[in-house]
């Protein structure tokens, strides 16, 4: 690997003025003013030089499938559902390969070196789980991919759903998924929850699971797995992805909630973009929105990562695998706009999420490895102000993806934006 010099670059813990950032063997060797040449420079120009993203939630065995083989007219969540259990049937390992393929191009082209992917597992072949373990493979050291064995039909509610997780991790799954509000009744969910953690406890994995994805405020399954990590010893191990139903608790149970939470080491994934559409459908007006209690975990000291989710999926048409895109929409939506409160948001895309992902020293500090971003705004507020395409993101000190004056290359070759027809 070799040596790389970024001059003049702003690096937002050592405050204002630029300094020189040199690359050696993959890693940060030394940050300061005036290092001496390198063989190779890169002048940053005043451009801020961060860690890069990590995205801790997202479905790339849906993406890229939306308006097949229709698209979903109501935008609700129930529409996507029967839309998804149609394609389902019909993957093949090739397509889901290429088109989670193309997903991790658009989202390395935006700095993400790092994400977690749910993969369905309701599906006796395994076809899309398949897919993204050789895709893991094949991406390994440029692009790591954490895959969750997510029982998206249920644990319990999808007849063989035990028998598919136990499949899912002899196959070698990362992390373990679930989702009890889901299941047929609350004895179901709590069940599910304890299972899927000794499961996890046993075969040492991670744990993420979609949790109180709802609008209602009796689904309390999140208790239910602060008690179970506790028990089991996982503390810092388990993640709970969107949690909307936190935001209609009542302020005392919420607040005993957040505390058994901290105390079991919780991750929290908070999902701006989808959630935002797809909750709220049963209100009158005023009309909430899908939204977990974000400042509120925060100010207690939860970790919490704000993830992407869908990229043109039968939940939500939108989107191009930018995290950036979606702390942007959580400013307003968390309302994260006051000048103390917003430099959460880059944590949420870089620190807090690696911290779920299981890396260490993911920040630009001597030493660590160099999975960097490189700006031409000197400033987060910026960043998130103009949405600016990335000027280059290093992956263990290597440039993988850079805007030129044609485009963005990745991987050497032109980004293709094009969702496919
Ligand atoms: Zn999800």
């Amino acid at each position: 690997m070799n040596d790389l010099l970024i001059r003049n670059a702003r690096v937002a813990a050592r405050g204002p003025e630029p300094c020189d950032v040199r690359i050696t063997g993959g890693r940060i060797a030394a940050i300061g003013a005036d290092l001496p040449a390198a063989a190779a420079e890169l002048d940053a120009a005043g451009g801020m030089l961060t860690p890069s993203f990590v995205e801790l939630h997202c479905h790339l065995d849906a993406t890229l499938t939306a308006g097949t083989p229709r698209p979903n007219r109501s935008g609700t969540l129930w529409e996507g559902i029967a839309l998804w259990s149609e394609i389902k049937p019909t993957l093949d390992e090739d397509s889901v390969y290429r088109r989670a393929r193309k997903t991790l191009l658009w989202m390395l082209s935006h700095g993400v070196t790092h994400v977690r992917t749910h993969v369905d597992i309701c599906d006796p072949s395994l076809v899309a789980l398949r897919a993204l373990l050789r895709l893991r493979a094949d991406l390994r050291g440029t692009l790591d991919l954490q895959l969750v064995a997510f029982p998206q039909e249920g644990f319990y509610a999808y007849a063989d759903g035990e028998a598919l997780m136990l499949e899912s991790i002899a196959l070698g799954v990362d992390c373990l998924g679930g989702i009890p509000h889901f299941e047929i009744t609350r004895e179901d969910g709590v069940r599910s929850v304890e299972r899927i953690l000794s499961l996890a406890r046993e075969h040492q994995r991670r744990v993420d699971i979609h949790c109180d994805e709802t609008d209602d405020d009796q689904s309390r399954f999140v208790e239910v797995m602060a008690a179970r990590t506790l028990r089991e010893g996982l503390e810092g191990r388990v993640t709970a992805s969107h949690l909307t139903a936190s935001h209609g608790y009542h302020g005392a149970y919420a607040g005993k909630l957040i505390g058994y939470m901290r105390r079991a080491g919780l991750h929290v994934v908070t999902n701006p973009l989808d959630n935002s559409v797809l909750q709220g459908r049963f209100d009158g007006y005023p009309m909430r929105r899908g939204h977990a209690r974000i400042k509120e975990m925060l100010q207690a000291g939860l970790n919490v990562a704000c993830g992407h989710d869908s990229v043109m999926d039968p939940w939500y048409p939108m989107g191009d695998g930018d995290p950036l895109k979606a702390a942007f929409v959580l400013m307003h939506y968390a309302q994260l706009i006051g000048a103390d409160e917003r430099p959460w948001l880059f944590r949420m895309l870089t620190g807090m999420p690696a911290a779920a992902f299981g890396l260490e020293r993911h920040a630009v500090v001597e030493g660590a490895p160099a999975d960097l971003i490189l700006w031409d705004v000197p400033t987060e507020d910026e960043a998130l102000r103009r949405l600016p395409a990335r000027r280059a993101v290093l992956r263990n000190g290597t440039i993988v993806a850079e805007r030129s004056a044609v485009g963005m290359s990745v991987l050497g070759e032109p980004l293709d934006t094009t969702p496919p027809v």
